[in-house]
């Protein structure tokens, strides 16, 4: 017999019969029960999306929080530009097959314009609107509000940047609303999330002006010293050995014109000797020019016109000119005086003048002086390297053959030239910017080829009273004669001898010494039949001044001539307060020695 274990039985059966649950309902109920948990599983994980959602609409709350916060505070002046409207456009373009958007703006310059004004400034922080000198974004409005028409290559730059790589970097010139202008780097990228629209573009700005300033001036002060430099080699060397040329030079001159005069009926000997005169005076005025540009001439600073200067060179070289060239002026009646050396005035035109009758001389043209008085402001005072005031601005203008940039680049320096041997020395122009820059003044040229030439020149100018240049020695007149007593004393016996030579021809008795206590003693023993002194001014053991003053002491009311060499410094004002009348250059030539000898015998 088969019996069934009565505990498995009786458990189950005990419990269905205990509940009084019958299978079937058992089921419904626990598929209830599911439901049930279904359901509460399906609230609580609704819950959690919820405050998922939450916790991540608060996390882009802080984002964009901080990133409002960073914006608005960042010191670096930040935009949102929308580009949507030129995002379409060019989408436009590429549509209808334009492949090159290099070219076609190329090809189609208003279409650039068209764009740039398309671009709309959404927003812009602090720092952008401080430096851009707007209340709001909205006062900027257009990109065009600050770009000027000129950068639009440079903002072409930025949009084919952002079509090739969504970002670009760019160095332009903007324009504030307050109107100056700035020179800034600019760093565009298209923001995430907005490639397709361009809708949003953040824009970097930072003004690098003061930058780029300072970099110009550096590279300008460069070459200034570079310049200085070669002028200081140049000056250095020149000075030492002018006053030895100068002296070799003499004789010869000396002796050219004493021939020429006695050799009246001797035609061809006379040609030679006019010869010899013209050259040694061209081997003067180079030894003058080299001398000046390194500042080792006398100088005489006092008030001049710079009007009166331009008339007294021209009337000198008119006659000498072609009359296919022809001069005007644009002179001003009461020009402001500049604080300048006269003589070196003469050559800063003279020699610009001669090079522009150089530049004129196969075609003929036209010469122009225009003269005029200027404020210069910090920024244009900036660009010329000069102090802001008041100056005088000469600008000399031809319709020669004009320069290359080249060229242009290297016509102050000195021995540049690019005249045949015997016409240029390649000095003139390094002179003349010698000359301005030891007055603070300052010297521009413009120029093409075949469009002519034009220096400008800036002289800074004195508010002062007016200071009357005593007479000088170089007046025009016949040579002049006498038959007075003369000491003339040289160390130099060559100088000595022709100088001599020139007194004798002109009717004067000349006692002559070649040292400062020999002088000295000849006039002790001749005293009352001297009536004038001609000294060298440096001599060894005594020099002219020294001399001039122990003669005064014998003899209070001699009259003296005092000759310079170019080296040589001599403070010509303080020099007449002590009573010296005359001064004489050496070396000397035949026509000044005589008129200056009679104006002081006779002044
Ligand atoms: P130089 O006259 O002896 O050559 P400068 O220093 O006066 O020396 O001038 C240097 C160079 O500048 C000249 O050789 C010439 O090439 C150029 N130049 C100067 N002035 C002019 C001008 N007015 N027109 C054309 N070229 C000029
Ligand atoms: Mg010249």
């Amino acid at each position: 017999m088969l019996v069934a274990p009565p505990a498995l039985h009786a458990g189950v059966g005990n419990a269905a019969s205990s509940l009084n649950v019958n299978p079937a309902d058992f089921y419904t109920i626990a598929g209830l029960v599911a439901v049930v948990l279904l359901l509460l599983t399906l609230v609580i994980l609704n819950q959690r999306k919820k405050s998922i959602i939450s916790n991540t609409s608060k996390a882009l709350e802080e984002t964009e929080a901080r990133y409002r916060l960073l914006f608005e505070h960042s010191p670096i002046p930040l935009m949102e530009e929308d580009l949507s409207t030129v995002k379409t456009f060019l989408d436009q373009l590429r549509a209808q097959g334009v492949a090159d958007l290099h070219r076609y703006f190329a090809d189609n310059p208003e279409s650039l314009a068209r764009c740039a004004a398309m671009v709309r400034i959404i927003d812009a922080n602090r720092a952008a609107l401080a430096m851009y000198g707007a209340a709001t974004a909205g006062a900027m409005g257009q990109l065009t509000s600050v770009l000027p028409d000129d950068q639009l290559l440079q903002f072409k730059k930025e949009l084919l940047g952002l079509v090739k790589e969504g970002g670009s970097e760019i160095v332009l010139e903007n324009r504030t609303l307050r109107g100056d202008v700035l020179t800034v780097e600019r760093r565009a990228v298209v923001a995430a999330g907005f490639e397709q629209s361009w809708r949003k573009v953040f824009v970097t700005i930072i003004d690098i002006t003061e930058q780029v300033r300072l970099r110009k001036e550096n590279k300008s002060f460069e070459k200034k010293l570079q310049q200085t430099q070669k002028l200081e080699a140049i000056g250095s060397l020149a000075g030492g050995i002018a006053h030895d040329f100068n002296n070799i030079l003499a004789p010869i001159m000396g002796r050219a014109e004493l021939m020429l005069i006695e050799n009246a009926d001797n035609a061809p000997l006379r040609e030679h000797c006019r010869g010899i005169v013209e050259a040694a005076k061209r081997a003067r005025d180079l030894v003058r020019q080299i001398l000046t540009f390194s500042r080792q001439v006398d100088q005489e600073i006092t008030p001049v016109s710079l009007d009166e200067i331009i008339r007294e060179v021209i009337g000198l070289v008119r006659p000498t000119l072609p009359a296919t060239i022809g001069i005007e002026y644009d002179l001003p009646d009461r020009c402001p005086r500049i604080m300048a050396d006269a003589t070196q005035l003469h050559q800063v035109i003279m020699n610009l003048v001669t090079n522009a009758f150089h530049a004129m001389e196969g075609n003929g043209g036209r010469l122009r002086f225009h003269l005029e008085a200027v404020s210069l402001d910090i920024r244009e005072s900036e660009d010329l390297s000069i102090a802001p005031g008041r100056y005088v601005r000469l600008r000399i203008e031809d319709t020669g053959h004009g320069m290359d940039r080249a060229t242009m680049d290297k016509i102050f320096d000195p021995y540049f030239t690019t005249k045949p041997r015997g016409k240029g020395t390649g000095l003139g122009l390094a002179v003349v910017l010698g000359i301005l820059r030891g007055y603070g003044g300052e010297i521009r040229v413009e120029s093409e080829v075949g469009g002519g030439t034009a220096f400008i020149l800036y002289f800074p100018v004195v508010e002062l009273a007016a200071a009357r240049k005593p007479a000088e020695c170089d007046r025009q007149e016949p040579l002049p004669r006498g038959t007075e007593h003369i000491l003339l004393v040289d160390d130099e016996k060559s100088i000595a001898d022709v100088t001599t030579g020139m007194l004798e021809r002109l009717g004067y008795k000349v006692t002559v010494r070649i040292s400062g206590y020999d002088a000295l003693e000849a006039f002790r023993n001749l005293s009352d039949r001297i009536d004038l002194l001609i000294a060298d001014l440096s001599m060894p053991q005594m020099t002219g001044l020294q001399l001039y003053r122990e003669i005064k002491k014998i003899r209070s009311d001699i009259k003296v001539i005092i000759c310079t060499g170019f080296s040589e410094q001599l403070d010509s004002r303080s020099a007449r307060s002590i009573g010296i009348e005359g001064f004489l250059n050496k070396p000397v030539v035949l026509s000044d020695l005589a008129r200056c000898v009679r104006s002081v015998l006779d002044g």
